[in-house]
């Protein structure tokens, strides 16, 4: 049963084998796996639920509805845009389906470091499930819009790595709308596949149901306190939430999985710390033939020539679809000059770098703190490897797309750098970087709850149960104990699938 909150009309007392906060790619497993397994799950997700008929492929629609802070979710200085998905499915509901397994020596990194028992051998079944049921298959070239093949043709032409990507849709009509809810059922989201699956097997999801804090006492967590929210405001409706579990799983994300264990004072360990982005910068291509990087998939090539991790911070090239309002915003400048480069829309690529964060010694990423209201503060200062990577990025795609034909390729920077031939490049390195002189983004975010053998670098240990909370699970993208590298999505699916077993385990 999906129950939406303006339709409880009492106070919800509930007392279910699993209780599981937030049902991203992370916590949609979880209750699946442990629906059909026959405990009695209830999954509580702040964010509404919506289908396919509510889709209406309007920005000015789906921002406010289904991304965290109405669409305006930003790092605390507001030099990061933070895009981050908040409905029954999580980041599934507008994520850009780009699927990667997640790389061997990404695992082998948090093995030798972190004690992570994480092997390719051990989530091969788990990925292979997936893809089966999410049907992630690798595009076909024929299929991918201007917008990514200029990438393609571009890195072709420079003799840099560069493919297609695989993607979670079946029966994909290209329309290009994958941000702001699939208006034809094509992406194989959470919604449609995992969370179902869990509904037919027992479980109950309470949408619009956001969960304050965790209560727990000694080494058990005791009860999740929550409150229904209406859907369209956000507002509480005044009824509140009880949920009693034998097993706590938490799986809001990262950003709010670790700012609700705060809230809750379950605060041992690293909690909020190396919180990592895969910060991107990005850049306008201007082409005299029409890109309409607005239709079609919106991610379908991705080049990672440059993704070395470790030494010097590596990053990974992919596309961003080209709707006006993220365009607006992303694009430096105002009135003129914004009217200017949004009347050329049509005909701009609009590519992106995604630094590799996590790797570096001593690298800190980001840290979750909480506002004075309880909701979680981001601050994630820029460093000198931030800014030789961003500049490297920025770099790169300006190459490949004057390769490709590009007329002028433009920067995100406060006071743009416009680059017409390769003398143009060296620009980059004299603009001025530094936090808000330029447009940086996050579409990523891993870690805060990150997990491993040592009690004091982690949070959760090797299995994702919490070090000193015994019945407490933290199961998404905030136990990364680095960056990936690659688009995160399945690497928290099959994470979530392998740690299902020891959630099962911990109830027997
Ligand atoms: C625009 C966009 C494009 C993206 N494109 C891709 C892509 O192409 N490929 C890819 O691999 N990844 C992509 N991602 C990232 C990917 O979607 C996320 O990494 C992934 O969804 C994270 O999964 P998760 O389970 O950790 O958390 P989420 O998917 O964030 O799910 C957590 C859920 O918990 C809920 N929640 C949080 N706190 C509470 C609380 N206190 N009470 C109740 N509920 C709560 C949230 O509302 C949310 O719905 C994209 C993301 C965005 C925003």
């Amino acid at each position: 049963m999906i129950h939406k909150g303006d339709e409880i009309a009492q106070d919800l007392l509930l007392k279910p084998d699993v209780c599981i906060i937030g049902s991203g790619p992370g916590g949609a497993m979880v209750a699946q796996r442990l629906a059909r397994a026959g405990a009695r799950v209830a999954v509580l997700e702040e964010g509404g639920f919506y289908t396919k008929d509510e889709f209406d492929m309007q920005e000015a629609t789906a921002y406010p509805r289904l991304y965290q802070d109405r669409g305006n979710r930003a790092s605390a200085d507001l030099s990061i845009a933070v895009l981050q998905g908040r409905a029954v499915g999580g980041g599934t509901v507008v994520n850009w389906t780009t699927s990667y397994r997640t790389p061997d020596d990404v695992l082998a990194f948090w093995r030798e470091r972190e004690g992570s028992l994480l092997t390719p051998e051990i989530l091969r079944p788990h990925f292979e499930e997936i893809e089966r049921r999410l049907g992630i298959e690798k595009v076909d070239l024929e299929d991918t819009n201007a917008n990514n093949r200029s990438i393609y043709q571009g890195c072709k032409k420079l003799g840099w790595q560069v493919d297609t990507v695989s993607r979670n849709v079946r029966g994909c009509l290209r329309t290009g709308y994958c941000g702001m809810g699939c208006p034809v059922d094509a992406k194989q989201t959470a919604t449609l596949t995992y969370l179902p699956d869990a509904v037919a097997a027992g479980a109950d999801i309470y949408a619009d149901c956001r969960v304050r804090k965790i209560e727990w006492s000694g080494s058990r967590a005791t009860a999740a306190i929550g409150e229904l929210l209406h859907p369209g405001t956000q507002q509480a409706t005044g009824r509140t939430v009880r949920v009693e579990p034998r097993v706590m799983v938490v799986s809001g994300g990262a950003l709010n999985s670790p700012a609700l264990l705060l809230r809750s004072g379950v605060d041992q360990g690293p909690v909020g710390k190396k919180t990592w982005l895969h910060p991107v910068v990005a850049m306008g291509a201007f082409y005299k033939e029409r890109v309409e990087g607005f239709y079609g998939a919106p991610q379908s090539v991705a080049s990672h020539h440059f993704s070395r991790r470790g030494e010097g911070a590596g990053f990974f090239i992919e596309a961003a679809p080209v709707h006006p309002m993220l365009a607006s915003i992303a694009m430096p400048g105002f009135g003129a000059p914004l009217r200017g480069r949004m009347a050329l829309l049509g005909n701009v690529a609009a590519t992106l770098s995604l630094m590799i964060d996590g790797f570096g010694e001593g690298e800190e990423g980001g840290t979750v703190s909480l506002r004075p209201d309880g909701a979680p503060r981001l601050d994630y200062p820029f460093g000198a490897r931030h800014y030789e990577c961003f500049r490297a990025g920025m770099k790169a795609i300006a190459r490949l797309h004057l390769a490709n034909g590009a007329r002028e390729v433009q920067s995100f920077h406060l006071d743009p750098v416009v680059i017409r031939s390769e003398a143009d490049i060296g620009g980059v390195d004299a603009a001025p970087m530094g936090p808000n002189l330029f447009a940086a983004f996050t579409a990523h975010q891993m870690g805060g709850c990150r997990m491993g053998a040592d009690p004091a670098r982690s949070v959760v240990d090797p299995r994702l149960r919490h070090h000193f909370v015994q019945n407490l699970f933290v199961i998404d993208g905030s136990v990364f104990p680095t960056g990936l590298g690659v688009n995160p999505m399945e690497s928290i699916y099959a994470l979530a699938s392998w740690a299902s077993t020891h959630v099962r385990d911990a109830l027997s």
